[in-house]
């Protein structure tokens, strides 16, 4: 720390991401990226406008913004496109938290739910999930905070159904209902429509991951006109270029190579559930997962274990330290052939453990 380093955030604990090797030799299932590639359409459209980027982006994202609220079924003005979905979370803590008005998460959860109240100096609760690791809407109905849920949740991946995500926000009126849809894709229903009757609901989604976008940082957030307004306000008096230029193509041309990105997750969905089998038969808890990642735990060997002897064998799977869930692995769905490497690996450890 420097003697400059304002007191306030003397206590800040930093988000720890993933690690991202720069040589390529790992099997990389630790970050819920994508294993495929963007569509070729998307990766024309990027090149086409590297060559304007001497020019400032569409800080309207207008044509993004166009084709976002087709994809979503709502109206351009529903729809707030941002530099991946963690910069929503932050504008979202700006713009609705301070002391009087607390936010509550699950205890489990995304880890930067806490570093951004922490940075933003919100007061946060963490409400425990369940013994079977998942979220019980009950205890969020008619609570005191403004609310933040993953739905499917990381890095457990279990889901709320629609109904029970409606009791949430109809059961808090005046407060501000999060949804962090960023894994809905693989297998959730999405509550975006529920914003044309809650004026309290803000949707958040991702192109990071159903999308093969990580790298290009595109995330929106879906609410109701002042809901959006509101974020609006706080983007404008931070970034109000948050988007770049080749990311507002990159997006655009997703969008409208949406059979691509079906295939995919068709694929990625396919490849759990026998990655799910396979493990089970090792000897594994997972936990049932509606998202691009399992979470499981192995009867014979720990979490930690078993995350150091697969990074030995140039295979990345992520580890949380947390008491709760530190006997976990959460295993990023790569494709067939790197999950035949991930279970051929855990084969071999396990048998070398005897
Ligand atoms: N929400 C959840 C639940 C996530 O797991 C992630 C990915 N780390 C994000 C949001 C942020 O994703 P991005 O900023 O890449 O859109």
């Amino acid at each position: 720390m420097s003697r400059f380093l304002s007191a306030k955030y003397a206590y800040l604990k930093p988000y720890t991401p993933g690690e991202q090797p720069r040589d390529a030799q790992y099997v990389k299932l630790n970050t819920n990226e994508s294993p495929f590639p963007p569509s070729p359409r998307v990766v024309a459209a990027a090149e086409r406008e590297a060559g304007r980027l001497n020019l400032y982006s569409d800080p309207e994202c207008t044509l993004l913004k166009q084709a976002a609220a087709n994809l979503y079924g709502v109206e351009p003005k529903n729809v707030l496109p941002v530099n991946g979905s963690d910069e929503i979370l932050y504008f979202a803590f700006l713009a609705f938290g301070d002391k009087q008005n607390p936010f509550a998460f699950a205890d489990i959860s995304y880890g930067f739910y806490p570093v951004y109240a922490q940075i933003c100096a919100v007061p946060s609760r963490e409400i425990p999930l369940t013994n079977d690791y998942a979220i019980d809407y009950r205890d969020y109905l008619g609570i005191a905070e403004h609310i933040l849920i993953a739905n499917p949740n990381a890095p457990t991946g279990t889901c709320l159904p629609f109904w029970q995500i409606e009791e949430i926000v109809r059961s808090n009126p005046d407060h501000v209902v999060i949804i962090d849809e960023a894994y809905i894709d693989f297998g959730g229903e999405s509550c975006v429509p529920l914003i044309q009757k809650y004026d309290n609901l803000l949707v958040i989604q991702t192109f990071s991951k159903s999308r093969s976008l990580a790298g290009a940082r595109l995330g929106f957030g879906i609410g109701c006109e002042s809901l959006i307004r509101d974020l609006n306000t706080i983007k404008y008096s931070i970034n109000p270029y948050n988007v770049n230029r080749m990311t507002q193509a990159a997006g655009v041309a997703a969008i409208e190579d949406d059979a691509y990105y079906r295939a995919n997750v068709e694929t990625i969905i396919a490849v759990r559930e026998e990655t799910v089998q396979q493990l089970r038969s090792l000897g594994f808890t997972v936990l049932p997962s509606s998202a691009n990642f399992v979470f499981a735990k192995s009867g014979s060997i720990s979490g930690e274990e078993l995350y150091q002897s697969l990074k030995s064998r140039c295979v990345l799977v992520r580890h949380f330290t947390k008491e709760r869930i530190k006997d976990f692995c959460r295993i990023t769905i790569g494709t067939r052939e790197q999950m035949q490497i991930l279970i051929s690996n855990i084969q071999a450890i396990l048998t070398e453990k005897g």
